[in-house]
Formats: structure tokens, sequence, C-alpha cells
């Protein structure tokens, strides 16, 4: 099972360059594509999803062409969009039938089946009578993730799925997404860190339209480990230490600001030892980019 990418590119009509030379290879399991707003994610997802074509490049998806033979694809792909529109005054279980119907699950009693399954799933079956508009963000966003499923696809899309989750709905939906990566390919777009870290087995981050590293999540942080060091500051002190270091991120912690700084030795003054994590190495990816 395997997505291959090959020097995508693609201008919009107003002159954004939003993917530049994009080239990448996902295999089986949770794939995270991390980039700031704008950075060309969703665009490089509706192109994998055939919703958009690229002006260059390819796209194979398990031997299909995904440019050249999109009703294939279309057969194996589950996509979660970022603006999952809702039919308000519909309930899950109409909805869902309805989807399947429309993804060629013809026979009553399978749609019946397959529906009754993927609400379980996502754990909504208790919730199936009710209307959409009443769902909150995270049954909404669980919705989503059933309607993907629908028909077993090889190929998982989804967008900026955990953008205004609380904490507990992401946590929800964080256990349901990890579950999928075990038999597809799940890609899965975002620009919240913590989102890749707890999920993803492989990443990449894309900065304005191009791949800018890849790699395992663990080894995109070891690859920081005794390279940082971080110290608490006065707000006003901040434009110095830009100066005279290389600072990557800073943040306010109990009232006071503390940088984190990249350096290859110790640097001199109140410095402390800071062991990477994920943001870290993002920091300092888009401070590079
Ligand atoms: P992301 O999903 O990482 O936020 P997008 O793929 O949505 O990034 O956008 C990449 C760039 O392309 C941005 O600069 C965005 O403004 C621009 N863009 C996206 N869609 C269009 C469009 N239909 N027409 C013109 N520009 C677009």
């Amino acid at each position: 099972m395997n997505l291959t990418i090959e020097n995508l590119s693609k201008t919009y009509p107003n002159g954004v360059k939003a993917l530049q030379d994009v080239s990448l290879t996902i295999g089986k399991g949770m794939f995270g594509l991390l980039g700031q707003n704008g950075a060309g994610k969703s665009t490089l997802m509706r192109t994998i999803a055939t919703l958009q074509d690229a002006d260059s490049g390819t796209i194979y998806f398990n031997g299909i062409d995904v440019a050249k033979e999109p009703e294939k694809l279309r057969k194996t792909l589950g996509y979660l969009p970022q603006e999952f529109g809702v039919y308000p005054n519909v309930t899950a279980e109409e909805l869902l039938s309805h989807i399947a119907d429309m993804k060629g699950i013809m026979q009553k009693g399978e749609r019946k089946d397959t529906v009754e399954a993927l609400l379980q799933k996502v754990n909504l079956y208790d919730a199936r009578s009710k209307k959409l508009d009443g769902y909150s963000g995270g049954m909404k966003q669980r919705f989503g993730i059933a309607q993907a499923l629908i028909g077993n696809p090889d190929l998982i899309i989804v967008d900026e799925p955990t953008a205004g989750l609380d904490p507990m709905e992401r946590n929800r939906f964080y256990n349901l997404l990890s579950e999928l990566g075990e038999n597809a390919v799940v890609i899965l777009s975002t620009h919240i860190v913590e989102d890749v870290s707890t999920l993803c087995t492989d990443m990449a981050i894309i900065g304005n339209g191009k791949v800018v590293l890849t790699g395992k999540p663990q080894e995109v942080e070891e690859s920081l480990r005794g390279k940082l060091y971080e110290v608490p500051i006065r707000k006003e002190q901040l434009p110095d230490y830009q100066t005279n270091y290389k600072v990557i991120s800073q943040r306010f912690f109990a009232g006071k600001m503390m940088i984190t700084v990249l350096a290859d030795d110790v640097p001199s003054g109140e410095f402390d030892a800071k062991a990477p994590s994920l943001e870290d190495a993002y920091f300092k990816i888009l401070s590079e980019n």
C-alpha cells in the first residue's frame, strides 16, 4: 500500500505558488503533514482527493494514476475535508445511509449494517436519531470520520481535524484516528504539532508550497538533542537575545518570557539544557524558511 507523489506543482490564477515540486512517498500508517496556515496543505490534500488538478507532476496510489483515473481512486478514498458541511435537517443515520448509497452500497440490508457498524465505531450510535445541527464540534468530526470510512477505504485523508475541538473531544478523536492507520494510508493535515507527535509514525513539514523536511517525529526531535537551551528573560530583553543568539521560539511561562535557543555548544549565560520536542523542531524549521 503506497502513495507516491512526484514533482507536484500548482500555481493559482492569482499567481500564488501553492505547491512547488512536491515529492513524497507515504506508506501504511498515520502520516502527518504539518505546516502553517497557507503552506499548501489543503491544496495538496484536495489534489490527492481528485477535487482539483495540479499543473504538473504525478500522484499514484497502489498503481492508480490519480489524475487520469479519478473514479478509480474515489472508490478507495475516504476524505474528511476541513469544513464538512452537514445538512441540518437530517439525522446522522439518514445522512450516512444516503452517502453509503451514493458510494455504491445499494443493497438495503448491507447499507443498514454498514451504517450501524460505523455509528458504533465512532461512538455515535446513541445519537444516531439526532439531527446533525444539534451535534457538538467533536460529534460532527466523528460523524465526518464515519462518512469517510464508508466502503473501507485504503486511503484516508483528514484535513485539520482537531481545530475547534475541546481537549476531551480532541482526545476521543485521537483515539479514533489512531485506529485507522492500522489498515490504511492515513494522511493527517494539520498546523497543530501535538496532533502529529501524538498520532503519526511519519511526517513532513511543508512551507510555502515546498516540502522542507520528512522523517519520523522521534527522529526529527532527536536531531536537536544537545542543541537546545532555554532561559527566562524579561520581555524587553528579547531583541538583545535575538541579536546574540539563534532564538527559535519564545513563550510565556509563569509570568516570565522563556526563550529557546539553538546552539552547537553551551552558550554563555544563564541557560539550561532543554530536551527537544517536535514543536522545537517545527519552530526551528519555520525560523529557517
Ligand atoms: P493550507 O491548507 O496549508 O492553509 P492552502 O493550500 O489552503 O494552505 O493555501 C496555499 C496558498 O494558496 C495560500 O496562499 C492560499 O491563500 C492560496 N490559495 C488557496 N486556494 C486558492 C484559490 N482557490 N485561489 C487562489 N489562491 C488560493
